[in-house]
């Protein structure tokens, strides 16, 4: 086992460093080797777990407190034991957890997406080893994302062969203690090095390490143990959640081996697009068309939210593409307390296909405006009369 790095070090941050430093760095380093940035580059994939690993530690007050105290001794049992591994089962979101008051274990965003926890397995064939886990996607509406919606998600994973109860062995028969190495799995053998002879271990390769052979194997599952079933999980997906986010649902991946824990399932949410809303973070934006004398005169318009319809009033004198804020009728922010915004953009639509009729009603009702109802165009040909005389003039040149 290699000599591990000072978890400070892999932050890049000093001992005494505030938890916002240690966060912030956090999410920095995360971030420089997220796995989805450097795809197949082992190297930035053991740099993330090592970064995750750090935050995981040091992001929690009384493991940081005995890391500071004892080094990595004193935050893993296994170090320096060879035991191998550092069996902890890191979350990948352990940045937000801590603080916040709101527990978000299940939940992290796409940036912390590739579940990258540091989860190897203990070098004892035998020991228990945590189940893999498993992914799949799952489509959103639009309302169910605001809203929050209960799926019931269809996985294939592995299970309990039932024929022989995860044995392997045929129903009737049980496995042999395997003669090579008496059942425990490892080989002795003494090697002869620079230093003179020395005790050894191998895993026994008669059976595979597992201290026992099965003869007869179980023909449901081929003398694995294990079957893939396909089962139906219930998942709450929180309110708030956006495209592309990926959810962890904790212990529902595959079975583990040997009494390890299930691995984990991780569901890549897909939102719908919607023909009324528009997500821009937490905001909910809204484009409504009025018409001309709508914005002339005001009037009451409906505005869909995500709570319902509501009434708004527009204001006489609207201009085209005026941005209306509905406060707090946004999404729920799924890390924080609070909800977004609605933005209600009104666009003027010009009316088309007019008849004599209506045409000869709207060059009477022109001919009564005056500059006073043109604010903006009085401006502007003001400041035309002023460019023609300069033109005319030369500019002074
Ligand atoms: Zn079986
Ligand atoms: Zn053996």
């Amino acid at each position: 086992m290699a000599e591990k790095r000072d978890y400070y070090e892999v932050l890049g941050i000093q001992k005494g460093a505030s938890d916002e430093e240690i966060k912030k760095a956090y999410r920095q380093m995360a971030k420089k080797y997220h796995p989805d940035l450097h795809p197949d580059d082992p190297e930035a994939a053991e740099k993330f777990k090592e970064v995750n690993e750090a935050n995981d530690v040091l992001s929690d007050p009384q493991k940081r407190q005995r890391y500071d105290q004892f080094g990595h001794a004193g935050v893993d049992p296994s170090y320096g034991a060879g035991a191998g591994g550092y069996g902890g089962g890191f979350g990948g979101f352990g940045g937000f957890s801590s603080g916040d008051g709101i527990d978000l274990g299940d939940i992290f965003d796409s940036f912390f997406g590739g579940g990258m926890g540091s989860r190897s397995s203990s070098s004892n064939p035998n020991g228990p080893k945590r189940g893999s886990d498993i992914s799949t996607s799952y489509t959103l509406n639009f309302m169910q994302a605001c809203k929050g919606y209960s799926a019931s998600i269809d996985v294939s994973r592995s299970e309990v062969c039932d024929t022989c109860n995860g044995s392997g062995a045929k129903p009737g028969t049980t496995a042999k203690t395997c003669t090579e190495c008496n059942g425990t799995g490892t080989i002795r053998f003494n090697q002869r090095t620079l230093f003179g002879t020395m005790a050894s271990t191998r895993p026994c390769t008669k059976c595979s390490g597992k201290g026992k052979i099965i003869t007869d194997p179980c023909q449901t599952c081929r003398g694995t143990g294990r079957v893939q079933k396909r089962q139906t999980i219930n998942v709450n997906i929180p309110a708030g959640i956006d495209d592309g986010q990926i959810l962890r649902v904790a212990g529902q991946g595959n079975m583990g081996q040997n009494g390890g824990q299930r691995g984990d399932l991780n569901v890549r949410i897909s939102v719908k697009k919607d023909p009324l809303f528009e997500r821009k973070g937490f905001d909910v934006w809204t484009e409504i068309p009025i018409t001309y004398s709508q914005a002339v005169l005001g009037d009451e318009i409906t505005v869909p939210t995500i709570d319902g319809n509501v009434t708004y009033t527009v204001p006489p004198g609207t201009q085209p593409d005026t941005v209306f804020r509905l406060r707090g009728k946004g999404i729920q922010k799924l890390q924080r307390e609070g909800r977004g915004d609605q933005l209600v953009k009104v666009t003027l639509e010009v009316p088309k296909n007019l008849n004599k009729k209506q045409k000869d009603a709207l060059v009477a009702f022109s001919e009564q405006l005056t500059e006073k109802n043109y604010e903006k165009q009085t401006g502007f040909v003001n400041r035309l009369k002023k460019f023609t005389e300069d033109l005319k003039k030369g500019f002074g040149m």
